[in-house]
Order: C-alpha cells, then sequence, then structure tokens
C-alpha cells in the first residue's frame, strides 16, 4: 500500500493540473522543510526508566509560522507525520491563515501511562523540541491522543526553558491559561456551519440520519450539534466497537460513558441499541456519514459498502485514493478533510491572535468569525469545484495551491 505522504503528495499533483504553476512550487511541496526525530525518556510511576520515539515536521513556512497538532499515539511514524503537516500547510491555506503547515507525534499508548507520567512525557516533549517550535516560528496544538491538559504542561515547559510566560507558543490550551472560547467544539463546529450553510446542495433535510465513526473531541462534538439541531444518529463507533439505533442514540448518554473511560458500547441492550461492527457502521442505512477516527478507515475493500450520499471527514485522511475513485464514481459526495475539519486551526488561529493581542474575545465572537470564515471559503472551494468540474476535495487542494505559489511566487519576482 502507498504511504499517507505518497497519497498525500498524489492529490497535490491532481490538482496542480488546474492551476498555472511554476513546476518548482510542487517540486518543494514535495519534500518538507525540516523533520526531527527525538528520543524521549521519563522516569516511569514505578522508577523503571522508559524510552518513546517522538517526531515534529515543518514542512513548509512560506505563509507564515507552521502550525499543527502533536499526536499521542501508538502508530504514530514520520511517514504519518510528514504526511499530516502536509495536510496542514494545505488546510491552512484552504482557510487563508496566515501559517504553514506543521505536525508532531509520540509513539505512545496514551491510556497505558498515568497522568504524572503523561505529563512528564508532554514535557520532555518540549524539552527536545524547543529550538524548533516558537511563537512565530512553529505553534503547536492538540491532536489525536492529546488535550487541553497536555498544552497546558507544554505551554508551562517552554515558557520555563525561555523564561517568559508564552502563551502564543500553543494552542487548545485551558481557556483559564490563555486557551480561546469556543477551541474545545471547534472542529466539530466548523463542519456543521458548513452543512447549515451548503443544506441545500447537499441534500441535507431536517432530521437526517447520521453515522459517526470515531467518538472523540470532534466527533462527540458533531454528535451534540447534528443532534441539537433536530437530526437523529443512528450509529457511532470508538475503537473497541459500535452501536446502532434506527430511532436515534442518546447522545448525552454515549458522551458520559465516554468521560467515564468507557467505551460507546457500554449503551448496548438500552432500548433500540443494538452492537454492530465497524465495518456495518460504515455500511449503515444514513443520510450522512462522519469520519471521525483516524487516516485509511476507507480504502478500497469496504469504500463499495456505503450508503451515506454525503461523507463529512473530520480526521485527516479518513479515506484512501482508490476509495475515493470508488466513492466519485457512484456520486458520492465528500466533504473534504483539509476544508472540513479546518475549523479546529482556524479557532488556534484566533486563540494566537487573542494571546499575541492580550485579549480575550466572548464566544459569540469566536462563533461569528468561525461562521464567516468558513462559508466564505466553503463558497471558495465551491466555486473552483463548479468552474473546473472537479470534486470538492481537488477544489479545495487547488485553493491551497493557488494560495502557496502565490506566496512562494511573491518571494521570487524581481
Ligand atoms: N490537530 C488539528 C488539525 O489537524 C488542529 C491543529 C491546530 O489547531 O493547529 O487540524
Amino acid at each position: 500500500m502507498a504511504s499517507l505522504f505518497d497519497n498525500t503528495v498524489k492529490r497535490l499533483i491532481e490538482a496542480a493540473e488546474y492551476v498555472d504553476l511554476d513546476p518548482g512550487v510542487l517540486e518543494k511541496l514535495k519534500l518538507a522543510l525540516e523533520m526531527t526525530q527525538a528520543r524521549l525518556s521519563i522516569r516511569m510511576d514505578d522508577g523503571s526508566i522508559k524510552s518513546f520515539l517522538a517526531w515534529r515536521c515543518r514542512h513548509d513556512d512560506s505563509r507564515g509560522p507552521t502550525k499543527g497538532g502533536i499526536r499521542f499515539h501508538p502508530d504514530v511514524n514520520a511517514d504519518e507525520v510528514t504526511a499530516l503537516a502536509l495536510m496542514m500547510t494545505s488546510k491552512c491555506a484552504v482557510m487563508n491563515l496566515p501559517f504553514g503547515g506543521a505536525k508532531g507525534g509520540v509513539k505512545v499508548e496514551p491510556r497505558s501511562l498515568s497522568n504524572t507520567e503523561l505529563e512528564r512525557l508532554a514535557r520532555a516533549y518540549i524539552r527536545a523540541f524547543a529550538h524548533i517550535i516558537g511563537p512565530t516560528r512553529d505553534v503547536p496544538a492538540p491532536d489525536v491522543g492529546t488535550n487541553e491538559t497536555t498544552m497546558a504542561w507544554m505551554m508551562d515547559e517552554y515558557s520555563t526553558i525561555v523564561g517568559k510566560k508564552t502563551p502564543e507558543v500553543i494552542t487548545g490550551k485551558p481557556v483559564a491559561l490563555g486557551g480561546s472560547l469556543g477551541r474545545d467544539d471547534a472542529t466539530a463546529r466548523g463542519a456543521y456551519y458548513i452543512t447549515r450553510y451548503k443544506a441545500d446542495a447537499l441534500g441535507l433535510k431536517h432530521g437526517a440520519r447520521v453515522a459517526i465513526q470515531g467518538f472523540g473531541n470532534a466527533g462527540q462534538h458533531m454528535a451534540q450539534l447534528l443532534a441539537d439541531d433536530g437530526n437523529l444518529i443512528v450509529s457511532v463507533s470508538d475503537s473497541k466497537g459500535a452501536v446502532h439505533a434506527p430511532a436515534g442514540l442518546d447522545v448525552s448518554e454515549l458522551r458520559a460513558a465516554k468521560r467515564h473511560g468507557e467505551s460507546v458500547t457500554s449503551v448496548a441492550g438500552s432500548a433500540g441499541v443494538s452492537e454492530i461492527s465497524g465495518d456495518e457502521l460504515l455500511a449503515s442505512d444514513c443520510d450522512v456519514l462522519v469520519l471521525a477516527a483516524v487516516e485509511n478507515t476507507v480504502h478500497k475493500g469496504n469504500a463499495g459498502s456505503i450508503k451515506a450520499p454525503l461523507i463529512i471527514e473530520l480526521a485527516n485522511g479518513p479515506i484512501t485514493p482508490e476509495a475515493d475513485e470508488i466513492l466519485e464514481a457512484r456520486n458520492v459526495l465528500i466533504l473534504p478533510d483539509i476544508l472540513a475539519n479546518a475549523g479546529g486551526v482556524t479557532v488556534s488561529f484566533y486563540e494566537w491572535v487573542q494571546n499575541r493581542q492580550g485579549q480575550s474575545w466572548t464566544l459569540d465572537e469566536v462563533h461569528t468569525r468561525l461562521k464567516t470564515t468558513m462559508e466564505k471559503q466553503t463558497d471558495a472551494v465551491c466555486a473552483y469545484a463548479r468552474d473546473k468540474k472537479i470534486t470538492l476535495r481537488k477544489a479545495a487542494y487547488v485553493l491551497a495551491l493557488a494560495r502557496i505559489a502565490a506566496a512562494m511566487e511573491a518571494l521570487l519576482k524581481d
């Protein structure tokens, strides 16, 4: 199977056919600007010492300081981190944020560590990469397996190293430490605003039946927003399994189970709720399929079973290029990751701006700005898709490439 980075580069190459580009632009984007690997060694609670591999990749900084999350996951590797960094370069360009792209990762199962061990690991990460990150160089954020507490430890460690309080070095912090209101549900909310704005074009009716793969931060908030808006969440999965209820699942009950460290499958057995497999979730009879787990979950082996006419990519890279072709041939509409899940990094940008200005915006202000930005860039992507008769994914990459190329070429003008 092609690597995730190769698959992502392929999407750029396909998009490049539709932009009048200096070939040097594409050549640059095929290579990451800077990739650093480190070994993080921490003392465990039992006194032993354990070492973990860690990475930070800055993919491209043509449009500004690099930006992207840090992932704690047992499958993290250098190829994945580089691919996700390239997606961040593209995502920030689609949203027209003054950022390039980056990503970090630690190869660890965070659930196997105690809180004190996690804190040592988060601080060790910053000690290893403090010379790479910085408020106008590279600004990390949460990703799979990390959260606002991880960001708090990391900000504190960085501030200690440089000898001054530096909240703007990292986003996704707790509000009490300079985090932005509205950052917690921003990834899901951005996608939700698009679905409301484009409901007619997407064929979305009130009371739509929704299946959600992945019930972490993005999946849970999306379930809540859609359910509160009168839609039915009919299937939900996490890494342990999936549940289905034709009359709709109780989202509060599911979220309470997750808060207590249980799987969504713990609600199976409640009235009308049955346990299903992850493959059955993908094949659910529904109007919308939300992919909110990790990359490559929809591939050529299962793409054909999907019944939903609309897919929303809240995860990064959940559909392989082969699966894309199968779905396109069947006219399944896909709201692509670099647009659909860009609400997270957009509110990260707002957090960075607030920190640099010493301000804090109201929740209303954050929501209004996010809604306006999501709608504006969705219109820009849709216009490319219509004019060039291409998919929304291709159109999003075309828009990203055009903006990145403009920045690179502006530097070359004499
Ligand atoms: N990890 C998130 C993403 O993949 C957020 C990145 C950020 O806020 O910088 O978009």
